[in-house]
């Protein structure tokens, strides 16, 4: 939300004669950012990657008249907008930046990637394993079982540990029961497999 001012207030303190202005600067575009949240619907303030179908498409339909006089006046004395009207526009300028940033898709699961097996602990090549199996995806969204956002959860196992998970259990019973590591470790067997694994030096291929 503050970036865009403060891409504005970048080429102000650039224009400034004086250091001591960054912090009054600091507090502006927080007044300004806080002042801008406060506009915003609740299903705005809360949008998500998952939310995005369901909050507005056009951002010329959204409604400022709540937008606070001051804080128009303060766009305008501040010189980022000639008058009422750019000041409106900037602020929807901003508000349709947030949205982006804010239902923007999730980082991919790659992100998730632990150095370590997440069942036997130990530094070993890593497969990854879907919490909620694929094969069951629409199952599990048909029968609600998890919400869709859930869907892309995985573990990072070992090739063994991987392979004891799923021989523990099918797709279904994993997508119902054991949609997360802690689960699976709560099984007697995989947690009996566990203190197993962490000791053997097989499915070890370094370099
Ligand atoms: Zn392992
Ligand atoms: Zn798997």
């Amino acid at each position: 939300m503050a970036r865009r001012i403060l891409a504005h207030s970048t080429s102000l303190i650039q224009m400034g004669d004086s250091g001591s202005q960054e912090s009054d600067l600091d507090e502006f575009s927080s007044y300004l950012a806080l002042e801008s949240w406060t506009v915003l619907s609740p299903s705005l303030q809360s949008a998500s990657h998952f939310t995005r179908g369901s909050i507005l498409t056009d951002i010329d339909d959204l409604s400022l008249d709540a937008t606070s006089i001051p804080f128009v006046d303060t766009l305008i004395s501040y010189g980022f907008v000639p008058d009422h009207e750019e000041a409106l526009q900037f602020l929807r300028n901003t508000i349709a930046d947030y949205i982006e940033d804010a239902c923007a898709a999730p980082p991919p699961w790659s992100a998730t990637r632990t150095q370590e097996c997440e069942i036997c602990e130990r530094e070993v090549p890593l497969t990854y394993h879907h919490l909620i199996p694929r094969a069951v995806h629409a199952k599990v969204l048909k029968k609600r079982w998890h919400p869709e956002e859930m869907l892309n959860s995985v573990a990072w196992l070992c090739r063994p540990c991987h392979s004891m998970v799923h021989s523990v259990a099918k797709n279904e019973e994993l997508a119902k029961e054991y949609h997360t590591v802690a689960l699976l470790l709560k099984r007697d067997d995989i947690a009996k497999w566990k203190f197993y694994a962490a000791k053997q030096r097989f499915g070890v291929r370094r370099g």
